[in-house]
């Protein structure tokens, strides 16, 4: 899909880049006027295969494929990695571009949250349990993804947006939210694309030391372990033996538990539904997080 360049924006590698939501919305207003579907793949950058994996999805059923590209400042904690997180737009604005995206929004802090921004979008309830629960990352977390992904979904106005399961609860509070503020947009999540030994791709790779690098390959380990243990006794059994593996790694976690992916209510045995497994465990200086789902 070819789009017509206008003046403030311009193109790296073949993919058209827009700072502004004017812009963006010029730029869409063209396709969404002839008909044309568009997918929408939310990212904070620094891609890596599991993003390439939602812009191939997209590119695949899709007219327009819109990526945004925004380290958002609402979803990190005060003790948080957003200053050191990962950056490196020329790379991410070629890597998009290879993999079929069409425009890249990359907006301003102050473009997404002017002066005296004061809203915010809350899902209750499925944000205050798993990395929401208020010892770990905090339903703040949620708040602020809930938040930019609402105003991405106004300003780019999807067909369908694509997130990874490799965020299982992320996917579950974007679909609350969807469903609830009758947002007319259907929601992919794609599966977790890892690395060849297993550990699930993330941005927050890159924080790893080598030995720690080694180490974290034991979340894979213990969830496997786990949907092992399910199958074959019980599923406390299988968290148990779960458990063993990342002790086995010197690795405590801040969770390891079972619970129904759309509700997240906790689950006690497999019950003829997909039961999802996540984990979330510090590794080195890394937070890191995966998980399973067990399907009947
Ligand atoms: P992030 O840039 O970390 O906010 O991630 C942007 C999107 O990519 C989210 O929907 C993530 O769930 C997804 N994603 C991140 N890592 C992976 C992965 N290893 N496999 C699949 N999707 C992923």
């Amino acid at each position: 899909m070819n789009l017509a360049l206008t003046d403030s924006s311009h193109a790296t590698a073949g993919v058209k880049v827009v700072r502004a939501k004017s812009e963006l919305r010029s730029a869409l207003a063209g396709p969404r006027g002839e008909g044309r579907s568009i997918g929408l793949v939310p990212t904070m950058g620094y891609l890596h295969e599991g993003h390439l994996s939602l812009i191939h999805a997209a590119r695949a059923e899709c007219d327009v494929v819109v990526m945004s590209l925004f380290v958002n400042p609402t979803q990190f904690g005060p003790d948080e990695d957003l200053e050191r997180y990962p950056r490196d737009e020329q790379r991410d604005l070629r890597l998009a571009a290879e993999a079929g995206a069409d425009l890249v929004y990359a907006p301003p802090v102050e473009e997404v949250y002017p002066d005296g921004f004061s809203t915010r979008v809350e899902v209750s309830g499925l944000t205050e349990v798993l990395c929401g629960d208020p010892a770990r990352r905090g339903p703040g977390h949620f708040r602020g993804v809930t938040t930019v992904v609402a105003k991405l979904f106004n300003s780019v106005d999807p067909d369908v947006a694509y997130f990874g399961q490799k965020d299982a609860q992320q996917v579950a509070v974007i679909r609350r939210m969807a469903r609830d503020l009758d947002f007319p947009v259907r929601i992919e999540a794609l599966p977790i694309v890892r690395e060849a030994d297993g550990l699930a791709r993330s941005s927050r790779n890159s924080y790893l030391e080598p030995a720690d690098r080694e180490r974290a390959t034991a979340l894979r380990r213990a969830l496997a372990a786990v949907e092992r243990g399910a199958r074959q006794e019980t599923l406390a059994a299988g968290i148990e033996a779960g458990r063993c593996e990342l002790a086995a790694a010197g690795i405590d976690p801040e969770y390891l538990e079972a619970r129904d992916p759309d509700s997240l209510e906790p689950v006690a045995e497999l019950n003829g539904r997909p039961v999802l497994v996540a984990v979330a465990a510090p590794v080195g200086v890394a937070r890191l997080i995966d998980n399973v789902l067990i399907r009947p």
